[in-house]
This record gives C-alpha cells, sequence and structure tokens, in this order.
C-alpha cells in the first residue's frame, strides 16, 4: 500500500515528541505509580515492588479495611505512600483517584489497572446482572482508568507517560466456566492495542501483564465455584491447571511484579501495545 505522506508526517513529530519528553525527564525526581486493586493479591505484590524500585505509590481499593492495612505495611516500611478508597466501575472515582495522586505527590508516571474480578458459571447461566458486573470492573474499569491517566500524563510534558492493564492468559485462551471473564480479557487486551496506537502522540506507552495461575482470594474463589459446577474436590481445580505449568510451579505476586517493573521502568520505554503473558509456560505447552 502506499504511504500516506501526511500520516507518515505527523507519526515522526509524535515519534519525535516522545523522545524529546524522555530527554527531558529529570532523573532526580521521584516518579508516581497508582495502582487500582492495590490493597490485596497481585495489586499489592506490584505496589511493594514499585515502592521498592523507589516510586511513590497510591493504592486504590474498593475494600476500606484490606486498604488501611496495606497502606500501614508501607508506611511501616517507609514508602512514599497514599490511599484512595473507590470503585474502579466509576468514572468519577477513576478521575478522583488520579486528582488524588497528584495532590499528593505532584505528578503520574504509571498508572496500573490492575482490579479486576472472576466469574466461574456455564454460559447456559450467565445472566443480565452477571454480564454487567463483570463488565463494568474488568473492562469499564479499566477504559475509565486509561482515561483519568491519559488525560494526566498529557498535561506534564516529561518522561513517557505508562500504562499497565492487568490482562490474563484468558486474554489469549479461553477457558471452560470462565467464559465471560475470558471475554473481559479478550478486550482488555483489545483496548491495549488501541490505546497504544491513540496515545502514542502524547508519548504515553499502553501494555499489558498476562499471568498464568497466582495463587491469590481470586483462585480461592476460583476453585470453590469449580467444585461447585463440575463437582471437583476442594484444591482439585487449581491443581489441574497448576500441572499445565511447564515450570512446574504456580507463581506469586513478585513474578508478576517483576514483569510490571520492567513495563514501569525507562528500560519498556521502546514497547507499546503488548499483552506479555508471564505464566511458567503454560499457555504455549
Ligand atoms: P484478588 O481478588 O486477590 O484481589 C483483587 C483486589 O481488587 C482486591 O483487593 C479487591 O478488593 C480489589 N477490587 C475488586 N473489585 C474492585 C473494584 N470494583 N474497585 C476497586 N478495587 C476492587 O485478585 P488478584 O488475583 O490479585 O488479581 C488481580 C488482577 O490480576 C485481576 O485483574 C485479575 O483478573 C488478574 N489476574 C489474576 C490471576 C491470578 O491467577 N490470580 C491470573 C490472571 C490475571
Amino acid at each position: 500500500m502506499p504511504s500516506n505522506p501526511t500520516q507518515d508526517q505527523a507519526g515522526t513529530r509524535s515519534a519525535h515528541r516522545a523522545v524529546q519528553r524522555a530527554a527531558r525527564a529529570q532523573p532526580d525526581t521521584q516518579r508516581v505509580a497508582v495502582i487500582t486493586g492495590g490493597a490485596a493479591g497481585l495489586g499489592k505484590g506490584i505496589a511493594t515492588r514499585l515502592a521498592a524500585d523507589g516510586l511513590a505509590v497510591v493504592l486504590s481499593d474498593i475494600d476500606a479495611d484490606k486498604l488501611a492495612a496495606t497502606r500501614k505495611a508501607f508506611e511501616a516500611a517507609g514508602h512514599a505512600v497514599e490511599t484512595f478508597q473507590g470503585d474502579v466501575s466509576k468514572r468519577e472515582d477513576q478521575q478522583a483517584l488520579v486528582a488524588k495522586a497528584v495532590e499528593a505527590f505532584g505528578r503520574l508516571d504509571v498508572f496500573v489497572n490492575n482490579a479486576g474480578i472472576e466469574q466461574v458459571k456455564p454460559l447456559d447461566e450467565v445472566g443480565p446482572d452477571d454480564l454487567d458486573r463483570i463488565f463494568r470492573i474488568n473492562v469499564h474499569g479499566v477504559l475509565y482508568g486509561m482515561q483519568a491517566a491519559a488525560a494526566q500524563m498529557r498535561k506534564q510534558d516529561d518522561g513517557i507517560g505508562k500504562i499497565i492493564n492487568a490482562c490474563s492468559i484468558a486474554g489469549h485462551e479461553s477457558y471452560e466456566m470462565l467464559g465471560i471473564y475470558c471475554a473481559t480479557k479478550h478486550v482488555v487486551r483489545s483496548l491495549t492495542q488501541t490505546a497504544a496506537k491513540e496515545y502514542a502522540r502524547d508519548g504515553i506507552t499502553v501494555n499489558a501483564y498476562c499471568p498464568g495461575v497466582a495463587g491469590t482470594s481470586m483462585w480461592d474463589r476460583i476453585d470453590a465455584a469449580m467444585s461447585h459446577y463440575l463437582g471437583t474436590a476442594p484444591g482439585e481445580a487449581f491443581e489441574k491447571f497448576a500441572a499445565g505449568i511447564l515450570l512446574g510451579r504456580t507463581q506469586e505476586p513478585e513474578d508478576v511484579a517483576n514483569l510490571v517493573s520492567f513495563l514501569a521502568s525507562p528500560d519498556s520505554d521502546y514497547i507499546t501495545g503488548q499483552a506479555i503473558i508471564t505464566d511458567g509456560g503454560m499457555v504455549f505447552r
């Protein structure tokens, strides 16, 4: 296809702008990361790693008690931390979260759209309320998070803004009883690619991390629901998934945090639009 000169010029200008922003980044400026669903599970692990990397962290979660306990632990460890109780499925909460981060630390460099919920049901039993609930959190939540983060990152003219979305191996594959969950994660992968294209001109990269099987409270609930629908013994569904992992163990939050740390760092400045699998070798077994 012949190339469009106007598009080529616009693309080159955008690329230059991104490079100039990166070059202007002040090494002594403390970078600031927001992590949704940051009070527990993978989100807490990611926040712990980003704080250890030297970023100020703003944790949001819908669960006020868990959020307060996690904040206390971060403060005790001497980390720069702020918290915000909110529901990612509400656009105004995501906007208020970004405002809180800017109020607390003056800027926003990394926004991790981590919060998400599971749903275990055979397709024939899925009703309108089921669809509504999971799509509102896993899809609307990610979109509202990206919109709020990008609006702030565009106001800053230094450094590359990094939006990092929680996808899953369920965004690359589909699994029995997890059909709607898988559908939401496929949408997250698609939104990640589109946002990467729309935000590149503003010096913002958008990537996703795709975990496999991590033994958080989410998996406890998945296992219990699988037992209900498939008549499996407690732990059996988890073990069945775990048996498919080439590296021979399920993952820890630290395994996921290693990838997110990279995606949040300047080392990944030239990567965008990717949904990177971290599953110990499961999907491609
Ligand atoms: P988790 O259930 O253990 O923790 C999720 C956290 O998000 C909790 O603290 C919860 O209170 C919070 N949360 C839930 N709904 C929210 C809402 N509406 N607004 C704000 N916060 C909310 O889950 P996890 O295992 O840590 O999973 C984190 C992310 O990683 C999810 O998006 C999940 O889909 C994805 N993921 C997890 C696994 C896994 O094996 N655990 C695998 C692939 C992908």
